[in-house]
């Protein structure tokens, strides 16, 4: 009896068996099941992924590879035209099918596209299953029927559609094709740095589905009930850490919603309740980028296009390096060059710094996050920094500029995440931790802090340089009103 024909399973932000709904339906096909990845950054254009993310799907595609071979498969590994080699995959497997997830935004609608027009111009059938998202951004709408720019409101609306789906459980047994088709190694990908720079990233970090399961396990046993008071804290690991687990798809946002909810009593009720807040603001992200495409490269509030944004590369610099002098902003991008992430909270005070005390665009400091972030994230990225330069949808009001000083204290009291990061303020007593140059000298001397040796005088008065960013502000025409577009 002649056996069924291959399915190709092509895999993007979706590197795991667990839960994977395209995978789960190839296997029930009967028939053979080619994994198959394709790197090709040239079609991703200037979205392709950053020196950081490459790193991770390096480990991602390794341990992802391990996995399926545990399967009784293997990971085909393919590089440049992802049509082409879609096609040129499914003839040598005699494959008749292609299944992928979902991607949402520009860059995966534009994968999708292309790709289902060859494919049937091939005669090959094309198949979208749900992809990385609990909400489908295409459903969830305002009354008006159009896309949601205010949190609250999405959430209500989200939450209202009832429980997400339970995860599926993990794929254990694929059948093989009768001959694997060609493919790369994953040396031959390229994705590790030349000059190796990685070492405090493989400190920090273990990509990968066994990774990702660890993480959320210590999650749930030591951060989840406290979670409402911990996220704030810089110093603590109060947060998940499940951000580039979730980005490349290790794990699956079901399985993460599902374990917060059955924690029982484990998870106080509003900690759960909390977390699972969070992440719908990831779907909230992709639900604007979904809808407002244009809003990586522009603000969502078409006025700010017009913001005079400055030139200044010496400024950009030093905060790149982590060298403003102010304490908690040089402890965030220290720790976000050395671990390839950084707290949100500290996320949010780094990016205000940038665009509001430096007037630098915040198209600069989310590419410098795309370069460097391990989660690197275009929907969440682009959310994060449109909040903080007041332009995007839900965004702080143009007045509220965070004081990196007073953050500091408020969030990180002790100190324990500046001495980490910053390790020339580390003998500083708490007192003084977050303004140096404010210490008497005798306390400087005695902490061996040597301002403009060691540790740099603050780059800017905060005091003056937030009554420049409101001075350009409010000559902005129409700042307030609504985006164009909504
Ligand atoms: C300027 C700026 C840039 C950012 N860039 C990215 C990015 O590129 N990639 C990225 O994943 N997140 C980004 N964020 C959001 C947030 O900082 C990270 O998701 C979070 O710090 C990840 O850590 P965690 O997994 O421990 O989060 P937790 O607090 O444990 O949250 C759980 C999950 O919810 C989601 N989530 C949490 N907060 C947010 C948020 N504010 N927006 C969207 N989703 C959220 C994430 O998927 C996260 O893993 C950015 C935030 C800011 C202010």
């Amino acid at each position: 009896m002649k056996g069924r024909a291959a399915t190709v399973v092509w895999l993007r932000e979706d590197l795991r068996l667990d839960d994977h709904p395209a995978l789960t339906a190839a296997t029930e096909t009967g028939g053979p099941v080619v994994p198959l990845h394709i790197w090709s950054p040239a079609e991703d254009g200037r979205w392709a992924p950053g020196a950081a993310s490459r790193w991770w799907q390096h480990h991602a595609l390794h341990d992802l590879d391990t996995a399926l071979a545990g399967a009784g498969a293997r990971l085909i590994l393919r590089k440049g035209s992802m049509v082409e080699n879609l096609v040129s995959v499914c003839r040598a497997t005699g494959a008749v099918a292609v299944y992928a997830s979902r991607r949402y935004g520009p860059v995966g609608a534009g994968e999708e596209s292309r790709a289902a027009a060859a494919l049937r111009a091939a005669g090959i059938e094309w198949r979208l299953f749900p992809g990385a998202l609990l909400f489908d951004p295409a459903i969830i709408a305002t009354g008006a029927g159009r896309p949601y720019q205010v949190f609250t409101p999405f959430w209500r609306q989200c939450t209202g559609q009832g429980e997400p789906r339970a995860p599926l459980p993990p794929v254990t047994r694929l059948i093989a094709p009768a001959r694997w088709p060609d493919g790369v190694t994953l040396a031959d990908l390229s994705l590790l740095p030349v000059r190796d720079w990685s070492a405090g990233l493989a400190r920090a970090w273990t990509p990968g589905a066994a990774g990702a399961k660890a993480a959320l396990k210590r999650f749930l046993a030591e951060a989840a009930d406290t979670y409402p008071e911990g996220r704030n804290m810089p110093g603590a690991d109060g947060t998940s850490r499940l951000s580039p687990y979730l980005h490349s798809g290790e794990l699956s946002a079901h399985r993460v919603w599902h374990a917060v909810r059955s924690a029982g009593r484990a998870v106080r009720a509003d900690a759960a309740e909390a977390y699972l807040r969070q992440l719908v603001w990831r779907e909230f992200a992709q639900h604007l980028l979904h809808h407002f495409p244009h809003t990586a490269e522009q603000p969502l509030r078409g006025e700010y296009a017009a913001f005079p944004w400055l030139v200044d590369d010496a400024g950009r610099r030093a905060w790149q390096k982590g060298q403003t002098g102010f304490p908690i902003v040089d402890a965030g991008m220290r720790q976000l060059w050395e671990t390839g992430w950084m707290h949100n909270r500290v996320r949010m005070i780094v990016a205000s710094f940038l665009v509001k005390d430096l007037l630098v665009s915040w198209q600069s400091g989310a590419a410098w996050f795309w370069d460097t972030l391990v989660d690197a994230d275009l929907a969440n990225n682009t959310l994060g920094w449109q909040w903080a330069a007041g332009c995007g949808a839900d965004a702080a009001p143009y007045f509220r500029i965070f004081n990196p000083t007073l953050q500091g204290e408020r969030f990180d009291p002790e100190g324990s995440y500046v001495r980490r990061y910053v390790p020339e303020l580390g003998r500083l007593p708490a007192r003084w931790i977050h303004q140096p140059a404010q210490a008497p000298g005798d306390v400087q001397r005695a902490a061996g802090v040597r301002l403009g040796d060691n540790y740099p005088e603050p780059m800017v008065s905060h005091t003056a340089a937030r009554m420049r960013a409101l001075a350009a502000l409010k000559r902005m025409p129409s700042r307030r009103e609504d985006a164009r577009g909504a």
